[in-house]
């Protein structure tokens, strides 16, 4: 396994927090504090209403906007949504699909999040894929078959060509918002259940090159010794990442 050929991505999820003027200013602070960290790609991942601000404050920077969320239809009569192409003119490179509170409180399916990334694909977005089983499946012991399983369902049909614009975000759902993080070797273990999925569904070269983050409860104190494991490529950060010196201190620990 080479960790070497993949690029870690830090990726800020702010969910719904920031209005406009909060996000400019959390913006220009996050970039300016990450700004000679290049050796991470870092992301942060905006409500809608606050891409234009966030757009135009990381402009310049090596911060990267992204979405949290897309719909698969091009275009038409989906009240309250917002398409790939919407999304692209805007200025965004990223796009969240899938998140855990999608899937809970939003009726978010493994169906319907394949259409959504094959959509976000088509369009030129990257996507940021996250899958992870709930508490009650890791105690019963079949975290591996769940996210084996969504990770097949989630990438149905999606080519190897594409996958490159695809990151896998393995968020264990007990662990997003509540303070409990993976150990890093439950972390490292899950996230090498994934590629070792990604083999079988495409080959080992593309597995061994696909990034794979790790989200939950990640923050400052926690995140080196995540990001340390072999199959961890990066973070999903929900929490930490609304305050953009917690934040940089994470991209800072993925620098190593
Ligand atoms: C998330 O929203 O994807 C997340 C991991 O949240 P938190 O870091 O707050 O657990």
């Amino acid at each position: 396994m080479d960790k070497s050929k993949r690029k870690v991505v830090i990726a800020g999820n702010w969910k719904m927090n920031m209005t406009p003027s909060e996000a400019k200013a959390a913006v220009a602070e996050t970039a300016a504090l990450t700004d000679s960290m290049t050796g991470c790609d870092v992301v942060l991942c905006v409500p809608f209403v606050d891409i234009a601000a966030a757009v135009e404050a990381a402009k310049g920077t090596n911060v990267k906007i992204g979405a949290q969320n897309v719909h698969f239809e091009a275009k038409g009569a989906f009240t309250g949504e917002i398409s790939a192409s919407m999304l692209l003119e805007c200025g965004v490179e990223y796009v969240i699909i899938g998140h855990s509170e999608r899937r809970q409180y939003f009726g978010e399916t493994d169906e319907t999040v394949n259409l959504r990334t094959k959509a976000a694909l088509a369009a030129g977005l990257k996507v940021i894929l996250c899958l992870g089983e709930i508490k009650e499946e890791r105690l019963a012991g079949i975290t591996d078959e769940v996210v084996a399983m969504q990770t097949k369902l989630d990438l149905a049909g999606i080519s190897a060509d594409d996958m490159k614009n695809v990151i896998i975000a393995y968020e264990p759902v007990w662990a997003i918002g509540t303070g409990l993080t993976a150990t890093p070797d439950q972390a490292d273990e899950t996230c090498g259940v994934i590629r070792a999925t990604l083999a079988k569904l495409y080959g080992a070269d593309l597995a061994d090159a696909t990034v794979i983050q790790y989200g939950g409860s990640m923050n400052d104190g926690n995140a080196a010794e995540l990001l340390s494991k072999v199959n961890v490529d990066g973070g999903l950060i929900g929490g930490a990442s609304l305050v953009p010196a917690k934040f940089a201190k994470i991209v800072e620990a993925a620098q190593a």
